[in-house]
């Protein structure tokens, strides 16, 4: 498995840590867990909360959901294989006849390689929740005016991203909030949603700073992307120590400019191009460090924690 990266022993033992108690369960594949009762309990709490600290700021984002699959066609227009070839997950399924039936199936019983019988479909797995906002706002016409806030909730994202690190799974919620407005707004609303946050998770005693970021943008050229994000501060993430050499993300505040609104052409009420901007809490990141950071028995968690995440004691 030429992607897959190794835990550090920190890493390693945190992961059979949450297995034994639980809180992971174990698929064979790397990245790809169950999740125990404490751990969903915990989760569901999160989503909860993050709506709770929403509404309180006088948010009133409209809901949408969508399938945790993106059409191809998506993929291709947004130049995700561009920028992000390595971390991409596509569908593919069998057309062919009977007896090509019968030789998939028996290359498969042994385990040999049984791609050649499989064909690409319209489908690929969504990389993040809010690909689909964009062109569905798109699809409405011209924004409201003072544009609009949009939920996709906290919803599954694939990246191929195998690891022995618990908090870097292939499969994974990321809970987004999505603004679409003129420029101006959506940056104030990313560096309110930044501040907003830090203070959420640190009410949470999670301790966490923020800092640019950029995106792990694919080879030589990727770099030069990464480094032009950084420097107009395009991307904040919140960072928290859980396990491995440096501090992991556990949400991050974007600002694609018009990258989105272009693409599919959104404009504000006054005819200009819209900017937007997304925010995405890490459900698993965030749960996991809960539970390094207030023990892996969620019944003796500090009471202000429970009441935070779902009003009560544990
Ligand atoms: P991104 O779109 O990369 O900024 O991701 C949004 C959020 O999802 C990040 O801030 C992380 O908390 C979370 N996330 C990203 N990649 C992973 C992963 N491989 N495993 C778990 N959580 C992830
Ligand atoms: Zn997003």
């Amino acid at each position: 498995m030429a992607a897959y990266r190794e835990a550090t022993p920190d890493q390693a033992e945190l992961l059979d840590a949450l297995v034994a108690a639980g809180h992971l369960i174990p698929s064979g594949v790397p990245g790809v867990y169950g999740r125990g009762s404490d751990f969903e309990k915990v989760r569901l709490g999160l989503d909860g909360h993050v709506t709770r600290v929403a509404t309180a700021a006088g948010e009133t984002p409209e809901t949408l959901r969508f399938p945790p699959v993106l059409p191809r066609r998506q993929l291709e227009d947004l130049g995700y294989l561009e920028s992000f070839p390595h971390l991409a997950g596509t569908v593919f399924a069998f057309e062919g006849t009977e007896a090509q039936a019968r030789a998939q199936a028996e290359r498969a019983g042994g385990h040999e390689d049984w791609t050649e019988h499989q064909c690409m479909t319209d489908l690929v797995l969504m990389p993040a929740v809010c690909y689909p906002v964009y062109p569905a706002v798109a699809r409405r016409g011209t924004l409201p005016a003072g544009g609009v806030t949009i939920d996709p909730g906290g919803s599954y994202a694939f990246r191929h991203e195998p690891s022995g690190d618990p908090a870097r799974l292939q499969m994974f919620h990321m809970r987004e909030l999505v603004r679409i407005a003129e420029p101006e707004t959506v940056q104030a609303w990313r560096d309110g949603w930044r501040d907003r946050a830090l203070e959420l998770l640190r009410g949470l005693g999670l301790d966490a700073d923020f800092d640019v970021a950029s995106d792990p943008f694919f080879g030589r050229s990727g770099r030069m992307m990464a480094a032009s994000q950084r420097e107009q501060a395009l991307k904040f993430e919140i960072l928290v120590q859980i396990a491995g050499p440096e501090p992991t993300a556990v949400a991050s505040f974007n600002y694609h400019q018009d990258h989105f609104s272009g693409l599919y052409g959104i404009t504000t009420a006054d005819g200009q191009p819209a900017h937007t901007a997304c925010l995405g809490f890490g459900h698993e990141r965030i749960v996991i460090a809960l539970l390094k950071t207030h023990g892996l028995d969620v019944s003796t968690w500090p009471p202000e924690v429970c009441d935070a995440l779902w009003g009560v004691a544990a």
